[in-house]
């Protein structure tokens, strides 16, 4: 019997309570990065394929963050979708902050609670429960589906997707589509580069009357810093269509991510993280370091910003620094084939037809992107994500998983 995407979406409502608890249970592993440990959570999703009978191995580079890969030809040729996701989570800064328990995965007023819900429990719940969806209907499938659940996502993934990319290329297939946060309103594209860097400002420091005896390290520092946001003004170039889908989409970004949010998608951003000077009131500082977190916009790289960083800090005496991260800004075109199948899914569900867009943070999709696999962002509203009370409704998840899992049938079946 052909299986049918209406069917599909009855598989998933006769499921809701599972896929909840699914949720709850696996909200209730903690896999804060750092540390970074997802043994508990690789556990908990092995359980479940074991139950499923789907098989899979695990790739663990760093022992307590294994990957768990899992994949299954079609009955027909075709090819080759990769569902990704990550298990480990942002830590908590200050648990009492929050109205219920982070780990608690507690469900209240139709939200699930907990660190890790938004980011991306719920995603990676729609990948893994997809996945063993249509492994049900795999004969009625045209070519192959992998399942990619990864752990340090939140590092940037040198134990995870980013070894996976090197080690085992295979599994990246054609195609990915992963449920990170981007709202459902919107579907992303493509991702902004992190370029973090690292200043060191030495002087010769003095007694806090003698400030004729030293330049002031602290004084440098708010200088430099003050430098450094003109990179803010940097001309970005003119990429076309990636252009036009964001002006077209620009209320929906505000909306989604709050006001101003359009405003930085296609600009350079210069955040100074972390400023640690000086040791005492009156001391002339002799020594301060400064963190600075710059999101490269797409149509640059770090390659076209270091060159002013180093033309600002020549400008200031005594600053050293170095590059302490960088991840370029990658795109698919939007308009690939997966776009058009969360589109279309998304409104048939919901009546909401998501607008295609850039991502001001970066996640593992950027590593498809680089390989130049078209990669596909949709999944949850990021409510609470890296603070506190992070939670997702209960009807937003079921939404997401039905939006994956349809567009995952189309992609396969067409
Ligand atoms: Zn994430």
């Amino acid at each position: 019997m052909t299986v049918t995407k209406q069917d599909l979406e009855a598989w998933v409502d006769a499921d809701r309570d599972v896929l909840i608890r699914f949720v709850q249970d696996f909200v209730r592993c903690r896999t804060p990065n750092p540390p970074g440990d997802t043994l508990e959570a690789a556990q908990f999703v092995r359980d479940f394929l074991d139950s499923k009978g789907l098989p899979y191995e695990v790739v663990a580079p760093n022992a307590i963050m294994p990957n768990i890969l899992s994949s299954f030809e079609g009955g027909g040729e075709g090819r080759h979708l990769a569902l990704n996701g990550h298990m480990d989570v942002f830590p908590v800064e200050d648990e009492s902050t929050w109205s219920q328990d982070p780990w608690g995965g507690a469900l209240v007023d139709g939200k699930i609670y907990g660190r890790g819900s938004a980011d991306m429990k719920c995603g990676t719940t729609a990948s893994i429960f997809t996945y063993a969806y249509l492994h049900r209907i795999r004969e009625q499938l045209k070519g192959r589906l992998t399942l990619v659940v990864v752990s340090d996502e939140e590092t940037f993934g040198p134990w995870g997707a980013r070894y996976l990319a090197e080690h085992r290329p295979e599994v990246f297939g054609d195609c990915c589509l992963n449920g990170e946060p981007s709202g459902v309103s919107t579907v992303r594209f493509g991702e902004k580069g992190p370029l973090w860097l690292e200043f060191l400002i030495r002087t010769p420091g003095a007694h806090g009357a003698y400030t004729h005896m030293s330049p002031s390290a602290t004084v440098i520092a708010s200088a430099l810093i003050s430098d450094l946001g003109k990179l803010t003004d940097t001309a970005v170039p003119d990429l076309g269509n990636l252009e036009s889908a964001i002006t077209s989409a620009a209320s929906v970004i505000d909306g989604e991510y709050g006001a101003g949010a359009a405003g930085i998608v296609r600009k350079v951003t210069v955040n100074p993280g972390l400023v640690a000077g000086g040791v005492k009131v009156n001391m002339v500082a002799a020594e301060c370091r400064v963190q600075v977190d710059i999101r490269v916009p797409n149509g640059l790289t770090a390659k076209d910003i270091l060159p002013l960083v180093d033309e600002i800090v020549a400008r200031h005496a005594g600053v050293t620094y170095k590059v302490i991260l960088s991840e370029e800004p990658a795109w698919t075109s939007p308009d690939t084939e997966m776009i058009d199948h969360v589109r279309q899914n998304a409104k048939r569900l919901s009546g909401v037809d998501p607008a295609p867009i850039i991502s001001l943070g970066a996640t593992d999709a950027r590593l498809w992107r680089y390989k130049g696999l078209p990669a596909i962002v949709y999944g949850p509203a990021p409510r609470g994500m890296g603070s506190v009370d992070e939670h997702v409704p209960v009807e937003e998840f079921i939404h997401v998983v039905k939006c994956h899992l349809l567009s995952a049938f189309d992609y396969l079946t067409k």
